[in-house]
């Protein structure tokens, strides 16, 4: 039994029921899981943005027993706020985290929004966020869609599929009953066993419905040489632009600079603009996204002027003329 988008609703029962029942039994014991409680659901999806589960688990903890409830949190000041914080990086996701805080006691009475449409009004909260909160905490049926998810979904379909069809593809595939766990069980499985590199299909629950096993079909491969689906991170502050240096060493435009480019959006960035850029064989959308800056990336931040004096790349220049900034 193989999945394929024909026959995609038929077999999603029988996927639905594999999958929920590998992730009851296997899933990773961690302290956002014995909740449903939407404040610490949303706490621990804002400090899972760009950082690893493990680094995760302490400072949610100590943050919790620091501001219990949504209301402490919302009448703290913000330096205590940033100090709770202090060792996840990004303070920018604390400063959104607190101003959501205010706004749920201001404007709902302390109470949140019960839907995804609802928690996205809400400051730092994008469609993944929302989505996870509302399945989680009050059982919407809203698919998430992260990196794991995508990944999952293009190697079960067999498609390399992105942007909104997977977002379709996840909501088709969605158990409505039980939208919560059926979502922190896609994530699961790409996080522990459909993983980047290497996947463990000889364990993998759902190995029966899956189109690639781990391998994308030649066919499918060779397309994808010449198309590709890259994202960049356009991020502005005052006068400045956030860019990265490519490596002396690297045998592509060593030594330039660019746009820094975010490998697995996971739903908190918000898209500019898209621009189409060929390399050799490769056509590439290269979507423009606003929003966060991971950690990893680092870079430096340039002033606008001094761009056009810079040795930019091709494709960050075309951006960056898109923009209107050189
Ligand atoms: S069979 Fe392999 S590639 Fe397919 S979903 Fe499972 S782990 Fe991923």
């Amino acid at each position: 039994m193989t999945f394929s988008p024909k026959v995609w609703l038929e077999q999603a029962p029988p996927f639905r029921r594999r999958l929920l029942a590998w992730y009851d039994l296997h899933k990773r014991d961690l302290p956002w899981r014995e909740t449903q409680d939407p404040y610490r659901i949303w706490l621990s999806e804002i400090m899972l943005q760009q950082t690893r589960v493990a680094a995760v688990i302490g400072h949610y903890q100590r943050f919790l027993q620091r501001f219990p409830t949504v209301e402490k949190l919302a009448s703290a000041r913000e330096a205590s706020v940033l100090a709770a914080w202090s060792g996840l990086g990004y303070y920018r996701r604390a400063r959104m985290l607190h101003a959501a805080a205010k706004k749920v006691g201001k404007e709902y009475g302390g109470k949140f929004p019960r839907t995804a449409a609802g928690l996205r009004e809400l400051p730092g909260i994008g469609r993944y966020t929302s989505a996870a909160i509302a399945s989680i905490a009050f059982g919407e049926p809203a698919a998430v869609v992260d990196g794991n998810v995508e990944r999952v979904v293009q190697r079960l379909s067999g498609v390399p599929m992105v942007g909104e069809s997977v977002w379709q593809a996840a909501e088709t595939l969605l158990d409505s009953k039980c939208p919560g766990d059926f979502n922190q069980a896609m994530m699961e499985l790409g996080a522990t066993i459909c993983t980047p590199r290497q996947p463990a299909c000889l364990m993998c629950p759902v190995a029966d419905f899956c189109v690639t096993r781990g391998e994308l079909p030649l066919a499918e491969k060779a397309k994808r040489q010449h198309k590709r689906v890259v994202h960049y991170l356009l991020h502005r502050e005052d006068d400045s632009v956030l860019l990265v240096q490519r490596g002396k060493e690297e045998s592509l435009m060593p030594g330039m600079w660019e746009l820094p480019e975010i490998q697995n959006p996971n739903g908190v960035h918000e898209e500019l603009f898209t621009v189409r850029h060929s390399i050799t064989v490769t056509d590439y959308r290269v979507r423009v996204l606003r929003g966060p800056v991971p950690e990893e990336i680092g870079g430096q931040r340039v002033a606008a002027v001094r761009l056009a004096k810079l040795p930019l790349t091709g494709l960050s220049r075309k951006i960056l003329r898109k923009a209107e900034i050189l």
